[in-house]
C-alpha cells in the first residue's frame, strides 16, 4: 500500500488471506523502528481492515529479525519534525511549533492517540512478535488483543534512562503486575518471551520458525466467532481495563511524560535527555 513518498519504499505491507489482515511493518533495515510514515500507513491498513467486511481477524506483523525497536529517534526516515495527516485527534500541527507545545501537540496524536484509535478497533488483532519489542514497539504489542511470541522475543523499556517514566502509552502496570512493572521499568533489563508468559502479557510463545503459521492459526480460531460478538466482546474488555483504570491511568502519566520531556529540554536542550539510538541500543542490551 502507498504508505509513504514516492522516495522511500512504503513502511507497512498488506495482505489478506480468507478472512484473516496481515499487517506487516516493514522497515527491517531499522528494526522496524516507527515514523509518522509508518504510524499512518499502520492507521490507514487497520482503516482498511476494519471497513471490510471480509475480514474478521487482524494480524501485525514485523519483518526481519525484530517486531519493533520502537520509535524513530535515528534513522534516515526519521520525520518527527514534519508536519503529518492526523487522524487520532484535533491537536493542531506540531510542526510550526516550538517547545512542549510541539511535543504534546505531536505525542497526543501519534503515540497516545494513536494507540487509543487502534485499540478501539472493533476486531482482534493478534501481534506476532520476534526478536525486538522495545520502548515504542511495546506500545504497538500492547494495543493488540493478544500477543503470539517467538522464543527469542524480548521486551524493554529502558527510556526511564531518558529521565522518562516510560513510554507514551503507559499501560506497564496493567499489562504486568505493578511490582513487576516497576522492575521493568526501573531495571531497563529486557523481559524475555517465557517470563512475559508467566506473567500474561503474552498469549503463547512459539518457536521463531513456527511464528507466522501459529499466529495464523490462532487467528483463523478467532475468525470463526459471528462478527459482532467479537466486536463487543473486545468491547467489553477493553471497558473492564478502562475502569481498573488504563485510560486515566494513561493519561495522568502522560502528563508526568511530557514535564520530563520539558526538564530535559530545559536543562540541557535535549528532550530525550542526550540519548540517541546507539545510546538507547546499548542499554536495552
Ligand atoms: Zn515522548
Amino acid at each position: 500500500m502507498s504508505g509513504s513518498d514516492s522516495a522511500s519504499p512504503a513502511p507497512v505491507r498488506y495482505a489478506v488471506h480468507g478472512p484473516v489482515a496481515v499487517i506487516t511493518m516493514d522497515r527491517p533495515r531499522h528494526r522496524n523502528a516507527q515514523n509518522s510514515a509508518m504510524t499512518y500507513a499502520l492507521d490507514r491498513a487497520f482503516y482498511r481492515a476494519a471497513d471490510d467486511d471480509a475480514v474478521k481477524v487482524l494480524v501485525l506483523a514485523g519483518e526481519g529479525d525484530h517486531f519493533s525497536a520502537g520509535h524513530d529517534i535515528g534513522s534516515p526516515g526519521r520525520d518527527a519534525h514534519l508536519p503529518f495527516e492526523r487522524r487520532a485527534g484535533l491537536w493542531w500541527d506540531h510542526s510550526d511549533k516550538e517547545g512542549a507545545e510541539s511535543r504534546f501537540a505531536r505525542e497526543s496524536e501519534v503515540y497516545l492517540g494513536m494507540c487509543r484509535r487502534w485499540r478501539e478497533l472493533p476486531k482482534p488483532v493478534v501481534a506476532s512478535v520476534q526478536g525486538a519489542c522495545v520502548a515504542g514497539g511495546l506500545m504497538l504489542a500492547w494495543v493488540c488483543d493478544l500477543i503470539v511470541a517467538a522464543e527469542d522475543a524480548f521486551f524493554a523499556d529502558p527510556v526511564v534512562r531518558m529521565g522518562i517514566p516510560g513510554v507514551e502509552f503507559f499501560a506497564h502496570p496493567w499489562v504486568m503486575p505493578p511490582r513487576i512493572a516497576r522492575e521493568f521499568l526501573y531495571t531497563g533489563d529486557r523481559m524475555s518471551a517465557r517470563r512475559a508468559y508467566e506473567l500474561g502479557m503474552v498469549n503463547r510463545v512459539v518457536p521463531r520458525a513456527e511464528l507466522t503459521e501459529r499466529t495464523r492459526e490462532l487467528a483463523l480460531r478467532v475468525a470463526e466467532m459471528p462478527r459482532m460478538g467479537l466486536a463487543l466482546t473486545k468491547r467489553a474488555v477493553n471497558q473492564a481495563e478502562d475502569l481498573q483504570g488504563l485510560h486515566a491511568g494513561t493519561d495522568a502519566v502522560f502528563g508526568l511524560h511530557h514535564l520530563a520531556h520539558a526538564h530535559n529540554a530545559e536543562v540541557s536542550r535535549d528532550p530525550l535527555g542526550g540519548m540517541d539510538v546507539r545510546a538507547m541500543k546499548e542499554a536495552s542490551s
